[in-house]
């Protein structure tokens, strides 16, 4: 039998019991949102973000800024929020518009309150296998693995995608849980010949269903941290989401998978939440 790793379902249990701890502290830990310009998608995380805040107890600060919005003028928002002590994560929801530098920006957000972990003295600890903020959808894929049970020691980890967000520091946290790591991109060459020697494989790509059967050994695990939407005029939106891995093909042979919808995805909110809290315990 498939084990079906159920991200809801961990998730949740993640945010109850930081909720519990959020009623024992002495400061009240404050997420700070910045969504500059109206990409619809974008809009949708933010809203979600802010709702699993309040659910929870924590301050939401969301500001909205216009896609017209300057370097100067976003600058101004974040050394505003850097050294604001009711915030405790500073969250920057990429991409932003043309013309604004995500990378200068997210350099400039305080090392102290990098909730999402992409500064770059964040990435350098993780590297380095010390205490820091870790980028929250592969601290979410190293917590469902925890939380069945799943050790990644000795095993061999393949990951396709090699992006910071992702793929990179996934390498970083399996290394440091003393896999055996192998990151595939798309310059990769028999790249269904290394897959199929995983025993967790993980797929970061962005390509709906590209992980099939025949790229699968037996009894893996298999972790798709995909999000596509496709065409479905089934749906009542037209459209429906489904990861880079065809679950219905991969699922049979897999010892335990991650379903998308479900899977990686809320993990994520999870992880922004508790490295929120972890901030302002440590602020
Ligand atoms: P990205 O576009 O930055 O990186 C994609 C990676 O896939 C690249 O490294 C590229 O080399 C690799 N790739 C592309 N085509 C390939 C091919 N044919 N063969 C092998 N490798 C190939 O994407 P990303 O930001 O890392 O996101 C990857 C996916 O994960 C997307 O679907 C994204 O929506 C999703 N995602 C989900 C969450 C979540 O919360 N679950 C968070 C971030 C990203």
């Amino acid at each position: 039998m498939t084990q079906i790793l159920n991200g809801k379902e961990v998730s949740e249990s993640i945010i109850a019991s930081l909720t519990e701890k959020i009623k024992t502290m002495s400061v009240q830990p404050g997420l700070a949102v910045i969504l500059v310009g109206d990409n619809p998608a974008s809009q949708v995380y933010v809203g979600s973000k802010k709702r699993t805040c309040e659910k929870m107890g924590m301050a939401s600060f969301e500001y909205l800024l216009p896609a017209s919005t300057t370097e100067n003028e976003l600058i101004t928002v974040i050394t505003t929020l850097n050294n604001d002590p009711k915030v405790h994560g500073i969250l920057l929801q990429l991409p932003l518009p043309k013309g604004l530098d995500s990378d200068k920006m997210l350099g400039l957000i305080s090392a102290k309150k990098d909730v999402d972990g992409f500064h770059p003295e964040s990435v350098g600890k993780l590297l380095q296998g010390l205490p820091t903020f870790k980028s929250c959808t592969p601290f979410g894929v190293m917590e469902i693995l925890k939380y069945y049970g799943i050790s990644p020691e000795g095993k061999h980890v393949v990951i396709i995608g090699r992006s910071n967000i992702v793929g990179k520091p996934l390498a970083a946290m399996m290394i440091t849980e003393s896999a055996t790591v192998t990151i595939c991109h798309s310059k990769t060459k028999n790249l269904s010949d290394i897959c199929k020697q995983a025993d967790i494989l993980c797929a970061a790509i962005g390509r709906p269903n590209f992980v099939t059967a025949d790229m699968i050994k037996p009894g893996a695990v298999v972790i798709d941290v995909g999000i596509n939407r496709i065409e479905d005029p089934t749906t009542e939106k037209g459209y429906k989401i489904v990861g880079d891995v065809d679950y219905a093909q991969v699922a049979p042979i897999a010892s335990a998978i991650t379903p998308v919808p479900g899977g990686i995805g809320p993990m994520t909110i999870a992880m922004l939440m508790a490295n929120t809290v972890f901030s302002a315990e440590h602020a």
